[in-house]
C-alpha cells in the first residue's frame, strides 16, 4: 500500500550560469536583503559577494551583508543577525555559501519575525519546544557546494556550544521560497572539501531510501543522487574543472536535498551531529563517513532487499554475486568509494576523541535527535548505538 504526502514548495532555478538570473528573476521576496554569508572570505575572494549585490541591485533590491558565520553555526550569530536584519529592515534573507551559511540564513530569518532565543524553538534536547508565533522571512538560498541540500528542503542545523548540542529542525517557512543552484559556484571548491560535501549528499539519498518516511519519489530521487554520486565524485575530486560532472553532482545534491523534503534522514545523522556537536572542528561529511562502514553494516540485516538495490544504483553487478553476499554489496561499494576519494585515511583519534567518550556521544545523538532513530528500519538501543560508535573508532 502506498501512502504519502507530497509537499516540495520551493521554486529551483537550476543549471550553469544561471545565477545571472538573480538580477531578472520576478520572483525575488522583497526589496531589501540581508546576505548571510560565511566568516571566512572565500565569498569575497570568489567575488561572488559582490556578483550577488550587483545581480540584486540590478532586480530593485538592496542588500545588507552579515558575514559572521562559522562552520557548524551557533546560537549567538544567528541573534545578531536577526538583531541586525531588524534594525535595517530586511524584508527576506539570502543564504550564499555552504550548508552552514544556508542554514544560518534560514534560522536568522525565523528570529526576524519571532520573539525569544532560537533554542526556544528546539523540539528536542534542551530546546524550549515552543512553536513559531510566526512564518519566517521570505528566504533564497544560493548554495556554492554540492552537499547539503538545504537548498531544496527545510531543515536548519545550528549548534548550542554550552550544551554541545547540534539539533536538526524546520518548518513550512523555513524552505527557501528560491533557490538558484548555479553548478559554476562549485568549481572553486577543492577536492577535500568536494569529497566530503558530496558524501553528505550521498547519505542523505541512501537514509531518505531506507527512512519509514520514504515515498515514490523520494525512492526514484535517491537513487538518481546515489548513482551519480558513485560515478562521478571520484571524477571530480580527481579533476575539478569539469562543468559537466560538477553539474551532475549539483543536481545529485539537490535531488538528495528534496529526498529529504520528502523522506527523511535517519539515525546515522542523529550520530554524526553529537560527533560534530562535540567537535565543531569535524566536518559534517567526515563525520557521517567515519561512522557509515560500521552503521550500514548494522542495518544491512534488517533491510537486505533495500541494500541490494542500493548496490545495483552504484553500479555493482550484485547478480554475479552468492545469494548471502548480496546484501553486504552496498557496503563493500561504499568502502570503496570512500577509498576512491581519497577519505579512507579519516580517524576519530585525528580530531582529538577518545575512546572512552562513545557512550556520552550515543546518549546525545538519542537525547538531541531521537526522532531520527524513529525512522530509522530497526529500533537502536544505547547499547547499540554505542557499539557502533566503537566499531567506528579508530
Ligand atoms: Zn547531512
Amino acid at each position: 500500500m502506498i501512502n504519502f504526502l507530497f509537499h516540495m514548495p520551493t521554486r529551483i532555478i537550476f543549471g550553469p550560469g544561471k545565477l545571472k538570473e538573480l538580477g531578472t528573476t520576478p520572483y525575488l521576496p522583497g526589496k531589501k536583503a540581508l546576505l548571510v554569508i560565511s566568516a571566512g572570505g572565500s565569498m569575497v575572494a570568489h567575488g561572488y559577494m559582490q556578483l550577488v549585490q550587483t545581480l540584486l541591485a540590478q532586480n530593485g533590491a538592496e542588500s545588507v551583508v552579515f558575514d559572521r558565520i562559522q562552520a557548524n553555526p551557533v546560537l549567538e550569530h544567528v541573534a545578531e543577525g536577526a538583531a541586525l536584519a531588524r534594525t535595517e529592515g530586511c524584508d527576506f534573507v539570502i543564504g550564499l555559501g555552504g550548508g552552514s551559511s544556508i542554514d544560518a540564513a534560514k534560522a536568522i530569518a525565523l528570529m526576524v519575525t519571532n520573539s525569544g532565543s532560537y533554542w526556544d524553538y528546539m523540539p528536542s534536547g534542551t530546546g524550549g519546544r515552543q512553536v513559531p508565533a510566526k512564518p519566517a522571512l521570505p528566504i533564497v538560498a544560493i548554495p556554492t557546494t554540492a552537499g547539503t541540500g538545504t537548498e531544496a528542503d527545510p531543515w536548519i542545523v545550528i549548534t548550542r556550544e554550552q550544551t554541545n548540542e547540534k539539533i536538526g529542525w524546520g518548518n513550512d517557512s523555513t524552505y527557501p521560497v528560491l533557490s538558484i543552484v548555479d553548478p559554476k559556484l562549485t568549481l572553486s571548491v577543492p577536492p577535500r572539501v568536494t569529497a566530503m560535501t558530496g558524501m553528505d549528499a550521498f547519505f542523505h539519498a541512501v537514509e531518505a531510501y531506507l527512512s519509514h518516511a520514504r515515498q515514490p519519489t523520494s525512492d526514484l530521487l535517491a537513487q538518481q543522487a546515489v548513482s551519480l554520486i558513485s560515478s562521478f565524485l571520484p571524477q571530480v575530486v580527481q579533476n575539478g574543472d569539469s562543468i559537466e560532472a560538477r553539474t551532475m553532482l549539483s543536481w545529485a545534491s539537490t535531488a538528495a536535498g528534496v529526498c529529504e523534503s520528502l523522506s527523511s534522514c535517519i539515525s546515522h545523522h542523529s550520530m554524526e551531529h553529537a560527533l560534530s556537536a562535540y567537535y565543531p572542528e569535524i566536518p559534517h561529511g567526515a563525520g557521517l563517513v567515519m561512522l557509515s562502514v560500521p552503521y550500514f553494516r548494522y542495518l544491512t540485516r534488517y533491510v537486505p532487499d533495500r541494500m541490494i538495490d542500493l548496490a545495483y544504483f552504484m553500479g555493482v553487478d550484485v547478480d554475479s554475486l552468492p545469494a548471502n553476499e548480496q546484501p553486504f554489496a552496498f557496503v563493500g561499494a561504499l568502502e570503496k568509494l570512500i577509498k576512491d576519494i581519497g577519505l579512507d585515511d579519516l580517524k576519530f583519534s585525528d580530531y582529538g576523541v577518545h575512546r572512552d567518550e562513545m557512550p556520552t556521544l550515543a546518549a546525545n545523538a538519542q537525547e538531541t535527535m531521537g526522532g531520527l532513530f524513529n525512522l530509522t528500519p530497526t529500533q537502536m538501543n544505547l547499547r547499540v548505538v554505542t557499539e557502533i560508535f566503537e566499531a567506528a573508532y579508530r
